[in-house]
C-alpha cells in the first residue's frame, strides 16, 4: 500500500441510494466541465438504476 497521492483521470459517480453506493466512471479527462457536468446530470446507476447520482472522490 502507498499514501501517495494519484491524480486520477477519471471523474466517478457514486449512486445515491445509500443501500446501493454502487461507484462506476462517469467520464475520462481530460474533458470540458460542461460535457462533465452534462454526464453526470445523465447518469443513472448501472446496478440500480437510481439517477440521483453525485460525484465520488476516489
Ligand atoms: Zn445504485
Amino acid at each position: 500500500m502507498s499514501n501517495e497521492r494519484v491524480l486520477t483521470k477519471t471523474i466517478t459517480a457514486r449512486c445515491g441510494d445509500e443501500l446501493c453506493s454502487h461507484v462506476w466512471i462517469v467520464a475520462h479527462l481530460p474533458m470540458s466541465i460542461d460535457k462533465v457536468a452534462l454526464l453526470m446530470k445523465r447518469a443513472a446507476c448501472p446496478k440500480c438504476g437510481n439517477d440521483s447520482a453525485v460525484l465520488a472522490h476516489g
